[in-house]
């Protein structure tokens, strides 16, 4: 099975408005890249960002999403509005909204279902803090993860998701999940998926995330079961981000 590699770049609350043309011209030289790309902004600059990038095939994604459909949710934001202004993914389940903000599998799990019912594609994160790892539970926590989305979506969602796979203690902190670590758990991952149906399994795209660099992006993206990436701090250097997306 050939999988089209996916190198989405996550600005967190980062960036500017002139940060928006800057991108929107150096990525225009990625329409060599063998990945698809996609760049999820703050709520605020999806609109510009789907201007700057015209045609040139980079896909845009939000960070977040609403559980509930469009009515008097103050301050949410629905699937539905993401997809009207050129949305083509959602973060799912991201380790800082699980952490930060409360989201556990439930929420994450009804998320990914409105992302879908919107017209979305969930990119849907999971990953084990440094606790669970040393205690040897990594495998166990990224497969109660995609378990419980499971559960609530069923396998034939997966045919219109991504997973992304994000050691939380590798997330900013400079530290990467060795090619191994991460080629490791994305196994597991596209076991569980196979355990439920095999050519979805073969299908989906797994990212990984976490401090991911160009200098450490090729080793990462040449294992079997890594389908692409999911960058922080790195894609907001158009350069940096270029060069990571090349080496998909
Ligand atoms: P990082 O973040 O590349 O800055 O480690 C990845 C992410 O949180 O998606």
């Amino acid at each position: 099975m050939t999988r089209t590699p996916l190198v989405a770049g996550n600005w967190k609350m980062n960036g500017r408005l002139d940060m928006v043309g800057a991108l929107g011209a150096s990525l225009s030289g990625l329409r060599n890249s063998r990945a698809e790309v996609a760049v999820c902004p703050p709520f605020p600059y999806l609109a510009p960002l789907v201007r700057a990038l015209g045609d040139s095939g980079v896909q845009i994604g939000a960070q977040n999403v609403s559980r509930h459909q469009d009515g008097a949710f103050t301050g949410e934001v629905s699937a539905e509005m993401l997809a009207d202004l050129g949305c083509r993914y959602v973060i799912v389940g991201h380790s800082e909204r699980r952490a930060l903000y409360g989201e556990d599998d439930e929420l994450v799990g009804e998320k990914f279902l409105r992302a879908q019912q919107g017209g979305l594609i969930p990119i849907l994160c999971v990953g084990e803090t440094l606790r669970e790892r040393e205690a040897g539970e990594t495998e166990q926590v990224v497969v109660r993860q995609v378990s419980s989305v499971l559960d609530v979506a069923g396998i034939g969602a997966f045919d219109q998701a991504v997973v992304a796979y994000e050691p939380v203690w590798a997330i900013g902190t400079g530290e990467t999940a060795t090619p191994e670590q991460a080629q490791e758990v994305h196994a597991r991952l596209r076991a569980a998926l196979a355990a439920e149906d095999a050519s979805v399994a073969s299908r989906i795209r797994l990212l990984y995330g976490g401090s991911v660099k160009s200098d450490n992006a090729a080793l990462l993206f040449a294992q079997p079961d890594i389908d692409g990436g999911l960058i922080g701090g790195a894609s907001l250097s158009a350069d940096e981000f270029s060069a990571i997306c090349l080496a998909a």
